[in-house]
């Protein structure tokens, strides 16, 4: 489906990022976890992208992005100096990572980067509906200025009975933080705590496909592994 949506809001992340709130009044209806492809109406050529929807569907006639701005990138700096006012197409909901509360009473998320975006949507749906989830959240980051909207994944811990956040950092050692990537022993004490889990893995390719790779190397079954390349 394709419609245009108007920016409201902007928000500031980090240094880098940026959360763009779209409304319209018939908001394409999407499952947390789903994106959309974000397309300019400038009248310049401007390449279309794909863009995870950081909001819940619980949250009528809003559309939210988180959009990291990559060095040398075209749309993700276009998206970051965009002003409200501005008009979108917005096409979609797409893709099968997507979190079904019917059928996954536990999930491990992991995600780096911008990758965050679609565990933000699932975390804020199960907040909405008042679920019961039993759920991990992995979020690597490479120092804690990278963090993206760190005040909420403390707010999710809290407000999420079932949850154990793990934010990891890559670049710097600190106190309550993880040091160093996702590694085989890291999976190992996730898988042994979530056996009958179903596992979200998001970020930068290499990210996803290690991820991918060491979880499957521990026994998780390929099924029960929904992944989500960026980049
Ligand atoms: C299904 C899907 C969902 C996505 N959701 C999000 C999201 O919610 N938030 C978000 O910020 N991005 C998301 N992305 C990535 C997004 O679509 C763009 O690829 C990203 O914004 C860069 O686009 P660009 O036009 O700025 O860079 P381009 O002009 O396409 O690339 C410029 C340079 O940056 C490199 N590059 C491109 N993308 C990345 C990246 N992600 N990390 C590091 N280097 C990169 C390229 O190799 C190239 O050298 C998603 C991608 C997919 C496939």
């Amino acid at each position: 489906m394709k419609l245009k949506m108007k920016l409201t809001k902007t928000k500031p992340e980090t240094h880098d990022t940026k959360t763009l709130t779209l409304e319209s009044a018939e908001r394409p209806d999407f499952k947390p976890g789903q994106f959309f492809i974000a397309e300019f109406t400038r009248p310049e050529k401007i390449p279309k992208r794909s863009y995870s929807a950081s909001s819940s569907p619980t949250k009528k006639g809003v559309l939210e992005f988180t959009v990291k701005a990559v060095q040398g990138g075209i749309v993700s700096n276009l998206l970051n100096g965009a002003k409200p006012g501005e008009e979108f197409i917005v096409d979609g909901p797409y893709g099968h990572f997507f979190f079904d509360e019917k059928e996954m009473p536990q999930i491990v998320m992991l995600g780096a980067g911008s990758g965050i975006a679609p565990f933000r949507s699932i975390c804020r749906y199960i907040i909405d509906k008042k679920l019961k989830t039993k759920a991990t959240l992995v979020y690597c980051s490479r120092t804690l200025e990278d963090i993206i909207c760190h005040d909420e994944l403390i707010e999710f811990s809290k407000k999420m009975k079932g949850l154990k956040l793990v934010i990891s950092l890559s670049r710097e050692e600190r106190e309550g933080y993880h040091f160093g990537r996702i590694d085989d022993a890291m999976v190992k004490g996730i898988t042994a705590k979530n056996k009958g889990a179903f596992y979200f893995i998001c970020g930068p390719p290499q990210m996803v496909s290690g991820t991918e790779g060491m979880l499957l190397a521990n026994g998780i079954a390929k099924e029960r592994i929904k992944s989500e390349k960026y980049g």
